[in-house]
């Protein structure tokens, strides 16, 4: 669909860093989500003609799913638990560019989101899709094998690559993809644990691949000074970073590798509009 990404070279205290550009492919449709994608986009129009998904109002996923179904001339229906006052009377990043691209947002109260999700699943047509939350998980492994030979191809001198995981999807597909490849990545969701988990469910963890911890303990979506000191650093080399994922992998790469490394950009930068407000609030200026 989308030509293949670019890749930046950076200096990252002190050390060069390589980036393939994900989060160029699209204004709205990049990154990791833009790549579990790559099957439906695929697809031609006609097959469907309805998107159905659910998950968080702010979420990277939701925001590319919005942007395929535009192209695709697909109607997106989205379901979330209720939004709070502030985001209903000033729809803000993600959610709001969502909004702008077409979703149809539907709110389901707390005591009934559960079934309701269930319930998706039973009452589908074949012209209806349903994307479970964060992105199609089977239909993700065509995408990644995709970037895989484009990483190959670009050949470049390195053997070790770096991508944050929420659910390891990524990382894991990745490094099944490539194999002679060493990739790193770092729990940013929950913990090694919970990581192994998610990743063991889709399919067992191949030896090429590392999960890098910090000591300290680091919750999804907080405001820290570390993770804003990191992305402040990136920006100022150049290339603006997610404020979600990005900061948590970067600091376990820059403390424990030093060998060339191709990071992967994840994408997900247009949520950083929202986070940032956030930082700001908390005294952080960039
Ligand atoms: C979704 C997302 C991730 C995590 O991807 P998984 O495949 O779930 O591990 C990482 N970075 C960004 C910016 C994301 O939006």
């Amino acid at each position: 669909m989308f030509s293949p990404s670019a890749t930046s070279k950076i200096v990252v205290q002190g050390r060069d860093f390589y980036v393939k550009r994900d989060d160029l492919t699209h204004k709205y449709l990049s990154g990791n989500k833009y790549r579990k994608l790559h099957t439906l986009l695929q697809t031609p129009s006609e097959k469907f003609d309805t998107i159905i998904s659910y998950g968080g109002t702010q979420s990277n996923a939701m925001l590319a799913i919005a942007a395929m179904c535009q192209l695709k001339g697909w109607r997106f229906l989205y379901y979330t638990k209720p939004l709070s006052q502030v985001q209903k009377n000033n729809p803000q990043g993600n959610y709001r560019y969502a909004l702008s691209l077409g979703m149809e947002h539907q709110e389901i109260e707390h005591e009934l989101y559960r079934d309701h999700i269930a319930s998706l699943a039973l009452a589908l047509d074949e012209r209806t899709f349903l994307i479970d939350q964060g992105g199609a998980v089977v239909e993700a492994k065509a995408g990644l094998e995709v970037l895989a030979e484009e990483i190959r191809q670009s050949d470049l001198s390195i053997t070790s690559i770096a991508t944050p995981s929420g659910t390891g999807t990524t990382a894991l597909f990745l490094a099944l993809a490539l194999p002679k490849y060493k990739i790193y990545t770092t729990p940013c969701v929950g913990d090694e644990k919970y990581l192994r988990q998610q990743m063991q469910a889709l399919h067992p963890i191949p030896k090429n691949l590392t999960i890098l911890t910090s000591e300290k303990k680091y919750h999804f979506a907080k405001v820290y000074a570390e993770h804003f000191d990191i992305y402040k650093k990136l920006l100022n080399a150049g290339i603006e970073f997610d404020l979600l994922y990005a900061p948590l992998m970067w600091k376990n790469l820059l403390e424990q590798t030093s060998e060339s490394i191709l990071y992967v950009h994840s994408g997900g930068v247009s949520g950083n509009e929202s986070m940032l407000k956030r930082y700001e609030k908390k005294g952080f200026i960039l």
